[in-house]
């Protein structure tokens, strides 16, 4: 199959199964099993794994919560950058689970968090940016979101895999290492989120005038810097209640 064949493979997929013309339940593996050939399934659970959310950019919508009127202050729900976690994939710019049949939810956990920990992987390996890089502003701005977008895709995996678990022992148990995978990489990318705020706020502090003490960069300083330091990132893009502890 083609990269166009496996997307309009799995959209026929998911439209028959959701006029019930499919089987439910493991009848749908077995009929899938009796149809097509196990390295076409294979494949198949590629692309919906791959399968991109149709509500979003990338992860991002225009955050709704940002307030014109309060320009002088840094909107805590995106950070001030003024693009927010989509609510359907949850910011991991792929379908929702609750949009691909629940048969094939634990090799479409698998392959999600194989691709994830693979550029998680990448990303932890860059150096950080120089503070005297030119670009060294977007560059943070691209990492952290990048780290977001993949704790979302481990976040979600976790949620899917908890979902299942309660169903499917035999899945639960077999999740179990992916699971706890999910955990460890996402700890890995807490830490380097926290670090590209640090560094953020530093280089929004050397933009805030001396004489000024309530220049919208000194605030946005301030709100990064405590926000580096925050038990859960609560209440901003960058919370992840399923992976990390919340202040209590
Ligand atoms: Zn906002
Ligand atoms: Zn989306």
């Amino acid at each position: 199959m083609s990269t166009a064949h496996d997307v309009e493979a799995v959209r026929l997929l998911i439209e028959a199964r959701g006029h019930h013309i499919l089987p439910a339940g493991a009848e749908l593996l077995d009929w899938l099993g009796a149809w097509i050939e196990p390295a076409r399934i294979e494949q198949l659970v590629h692309a919906l794994g791959t399968l991109p959310c149709q509500f979003c950019d990338k992860g991002l919508n225009r955050c709704e919560a940002c307030d014109p009127s309060a320009a002088s202050e840094t909107c805590v729900q995106c950070l001030g950058f003024g693009r927010s976690r989509c609510d359907f994939c949850s910011g991991t710019g792929l379908a929702a689970y609750d949009f691909l049949p629940m048969e094939l939810w634990t090799g479409v956990i698998g392959r999600r968090t194989k691709l994830a920990a693979s550029l998680a992987g990448t990303l932890l390996r860059q150096p950080m940016p120089c503070l005297d890089d030119p670009h060294a502003q977007k560059h943070l701005h691209d990492r952290l979101v990048n780290a977001n977008k993949l704790l979302s895709v481990f976040e979600n995996a976790v949620s899917a895999a908890d979902a299942l678990a309660t169903q499917n022992a035999e899945a639960a148990s077999r999740l179990r290492g992916t699971r706890d995978e999910c955990f460890r990489i996402a700890g890995g990318l807490e830490t380097r989120a926290r670090d590209c705020l640090r560094v953020l706020a530093m280089l929004s502090r050397d933009q805030a005038s001396p004489e000024a003490s309530d220049s919208p960069p000194r605030h946005r300083s301030e709100f990064l810097e405590s926000l580096a330091d925050s038990p859960g990132f609560e209440k901003t893009m960058l919370a992840h209640p399923c992976l990390f502890d919340q202040a209590t």
